[in-house]
């Protein structure tokens, strides 16, 4: 490929990064298509989030992707934020234009797709969130306003997920210790893992999934390497509905890269495109 200065410039910026799938992901909507775009994935520590996206208008970049531990403080670096940042307070997109950053959340409307894309109501739902991270902090949002009926918020550390649930309609907090997630668990109609546990990389694991024998519920993990967490391998056995963190992350991306682009792409021909290649890049 070779670029010019009209090439369309993009990137993921984390701490950290080289885990990221987001570069070859939207690499392969770029060659499928022989669209004049570059997407790199760029580290940048924790406090260098200003001067990454200072960096990022002045060399003439149509937007980035964000993730840990970025989410949050883009917040307060952007020059504005949509509809969606604002509402859901986290930033996993920014779209740059005349030298102006915009920031935007795809993360929540991401899960929503795919959640749709397996029936999966929301609207009268009684959610169960585990962890109080960026990511679930958005999605509490999220879930609320989407018209879930309870959003309960289970975490290690009680003050961050009260943190997560203060204001929000229908949310609560609790300790995420054995009982609180057996009993949260039994009446929940969809569980989202919003942790790293069991994730590659990561030692730790649940150490008792046992809160999963008692539910019907609809059960979601964020993470997507491995493949099938031990989570979602016991919710299989258990005979309940699963999904793993690639049809949120695909989605996501798509939304994204349009943000980022204005380009429009088909995202049902793009999503069917990118799950099986996304998939198997993962066993390599
Ligand atoms: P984060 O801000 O670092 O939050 C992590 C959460 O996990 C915190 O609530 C933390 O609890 C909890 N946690 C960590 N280790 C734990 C342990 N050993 N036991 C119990 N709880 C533990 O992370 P994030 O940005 O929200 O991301 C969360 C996960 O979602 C990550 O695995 C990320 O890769 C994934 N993700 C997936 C997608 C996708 O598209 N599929 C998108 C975004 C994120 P404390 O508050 O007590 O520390």
């Amino acid at each position: 490929m070779i670029y010019s200065t009209k090439t369309l410039k993009m990137a993921v910026m984390g701490d950290p990064i080289d885990h990221s799938l987001s570069p070859f992901m939207h690499g392969a909507v770029i060659e499928k298509h022989g669209f004049d775009a570059l997407y790199i994935p760029v580290r940048v520590a924790p406090d260098e989030t200003a001067r990454f996206a200072g960096s990022a208008a002045f060399l003439g970049f149509c937007g980035f992707n964000a993730t840990m531990p970025h989410k949050l403080r883009l917040l307060d670096i952007v020059d504005e934020l949509d509809e969606k940042a604002s509402a859901y307070q986290s930033v996993n997109t920014v779209r740059i234009r005349d030298g102006k950053l915009t920031g935007s959340n795809t993360d929540v409307d991401g899960l929503m797709t795919a959640l749709d894309r397996r029936e999966v109501p929301v609207r009268g739902a009684d959610v169960m969130i585990i962890g109080a991270g960026g990511v679930a902090g958005a999605l509490v949002r999220g879930f609320s306003a989407r018209g879930a009926s309870s959003v309960k918020v289970l975490n290690r550390t009680l003050s961050k997920a009260r943190a997560v649930a203060e204001g929000i309609p229908g949310a609560s907090a609790l300790v995420m210790d054995k009982e609180n997630l057996s009993e949260t668990a039994s009446g929940a109609d969809l569980i989202v893992n919003c942790t790293p546990l069991g994730m590659a990389g990561v030692q730790e694991d649940f150490t008792d999934l046992s809160f999963l024998d008692d539910t019907k519920a609809f059960v979601t993990d964020l993470v997507y390497n491995p493949w099938q967490t031990s989570f979602l391998k016991y919710a299989e056995k258990r005979g309940l509905e699963t999904m793993n963190g690639m049809p949120m992350l695909i989605c996501q991306g798509l939304l994204s890269f349009q943000l980022f682009t204005d380009l429009r792409l088909d995202l049902q021909e793009e999503y069917d495109y990118l799950y099986p290649l996304c998939r198997e890049r993962l066993s390599l």
